[in-house]
């Protein structure tokens, strides 16, 4: 079998509310979907996520770098040699992670729909029902933190995530009122995305003490693993590393360092499905657990990610997938939605997604408004 295509699609699914984080805010999907057709007639699609405040890539770089460089690299290539394709996509364009994601998962997509059977599978995974998901609370005023608290607890989630990293007592005090509103049974991990410096890190996550976390993820830069390594002796509340963690190699630097206790795997952000069960084994080697980031996939991504959660072995549960409902509108025919805390895992070959074509060549059409706006 061989690639015949590689298309990609930008995505700018709108967000029925705008995202805010310490490095910025989000109104549409700033993913792109690529679409993988070989010469036996099979279709597989991946996703490629970015955020340019968090990666440096935008939708825009995501889609030329997937057309120049990576597609006449692949063409011609047998979908099933993943490690090749790999390693002729980092042998044409080094770093860009996300980019390369896209095309790796179409073709995850594409091989286990040749051979019939549901990715997970394919990986050596199981097939459960559903997988357990978390629910965000941004950075929002103290008074919609709460009243998000309250909405995902009455939604059955059981594990909240907490933005924080822009101003230590606002941030403190948004804590609080979440743990205070959930109670004590709700799991609750903080993301700072590197939004403080050492003196006020010291100070959030002393605070951050008192309200029984899983985890706090990357309170300091991407690069100051010495600063993180003082956090993560100061503290018995675990530190998480998310943007420190890109590569393979990364991990080792993490576990020689003592900068964090657990590690944020992200399938774009890793380079793809291969290289994030690499990263999860070198975890695993190290003592360390993972778990799975998103970057606010749409159906497509979501898909992926829930067939690398089933099959990886050396993840803490509940994923950070939102699942359709926070877009108005879906990729997919029938959209991921998530339920009591939980998200289908689509049981049919591939990824096991049907994607609504006209749609991507609306979201295209919308892309492309928008870039001219800006
Ligand atoms: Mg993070």
């Amino acid at each position: 079998m061989k690639i015949k295509s590689v298309e990609v699609f930008p995505a700018p699914l709108p967000l029925r509310k705008p995202f805010a984080i310490a490095l910025g805010v989000m109104t549409h999907s700033p993913n792109v979907v690529v679409r993988i057709k070989t010469d036996e007639g099979v279709t597989g699609y991946g996703e490629a996520s970015t955020w340019h405040v968090v990666y440096g890539y935008d939708q825009r770089s995501l889609v030329q770098a997937i057309k120049q460089y990576l597609t006449p690299a692949v063409i011609g290539m047998d979908p099933f040699d993943i490690e090749g394709i790999v390693k002729r996509m980092d042998s044409v364009l080094p770093k860009n992670r996300m980019a390369k994601a896209g095309v790796e998962t179409a073709c995850q997509d594409v091989r286990a729909k040749a051979v019939g059977l549901p990715l997970t599978r394919l990986l050596g995974g199981a097939t459960p029902q559903a997988i357990e998901v978390l629910a965000a609370v941004d950075i929002v005023p103290v008074a919609e933190a709460e009243s998000l608290t309250r909405l995902w607890v009455e939604k059955g989630f059981g594990c909240i995530k907490i933005k924080v990293g822009l101003n230590v007592s606002e941030d403190i005090e948004r804590v609080r009122v979440v743990r205070e509103t959930a109670g004590p049974a709700i799991r609750l991990r903080v993301d700072g995305n590197q939004g403080y410096d050492r003196a006020q890190a010291m100070k959030a996550c002393k605070a951050f003490e008192a309200f029984d976390l899983q985890w706090i993820e990357q309170p300091l830069p991407d690069w100051d693993f010495d600063g993180l390594a003082e956090l993560a002796r100061a503290f018995s509340t675990p530190i998480a590393v998310d943007e420190s963690i890109t590569g393979l190699h990364d991990v080792y630097r993490v576990a020689r360092s003592g900068a964090a206790d657990v590690i944020n795997i992200k399938i774009a952000k890793c380079g793809g499905i291969s290289n994030s069960l690499k990263i999860a084994h070198a975890a695993e080697s190290a003592g360390l657990p993972c778990f799975l980031g998103g970057c606010i996939e749409t159906g497509v991504g979501t898909a992926a990610a829930l067939h690398f959660a089933a099959s990886c072995p050396n993840l803490v549960p509940e994923i950070e997938m939102p699942g359709s409902d926070v877009f108005t509108d879906d990729l997919l025919m029938e959209p991921l939605v998530v339920n009591n805390g939980t998200i289908p895992l689509p049981q049919k070959p591939g990824i096991g997604v049907d994607v609504n074509e006209d749609k991507l060549v609306m979201y295209g059409d919308l892309a492309r408004k928008l870039w001219s706006e800006t």
